[in-house]
């Protein structure tokens, strides 16, 4: 099976530091068919994204600006907003990962 997980995981605030995945997309990672799997790698992996982080200029991707009624970040632990910044487009991953939680 296609899996983004490098065998590091740790649960950061309900984000693999690892692999990125939220909890519930690594739980329902089996359930996903190859299809979706495969987009979800290539998400994590900045190919697919709908902006650019605000903090740091990378891909990121915001689910529900795709189009969906649920964004991944919905999942994660709340995190602090991050100081100056005023913007309302998410953090890519790994910002969002390294904020402490609110
Ligand atoms: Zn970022």
């Amino acid at each position: 099976m296609t899996t983004p997980c490098i065998a590091a995981c740790k649960n950061a605030g309900g984000i693999c530091s690892g692999c990125k995945r939220t909890i519930d997309e690594i739980v329902s990672w089996k359930e996903l068919d190859e299809r979706e799997r495969a987009k979800l790698m290539s998400e994590l992996a900045g190919e697919i994204s709908t902006h650019t982080c605000p903090s740091c200029g990378k891909p990121a991707q915001c689910d529900i600006a795709a189009g969906k009624s649920t964004c991944w970040c919905f999942s994660v632990e709340e995190r602090e907003p991050m100081l100056g910044l005023e913007t309302e487009s998410c953090l890519c991953r790994d910002c969002l990962t390294k904020q402490p939680i609110a």
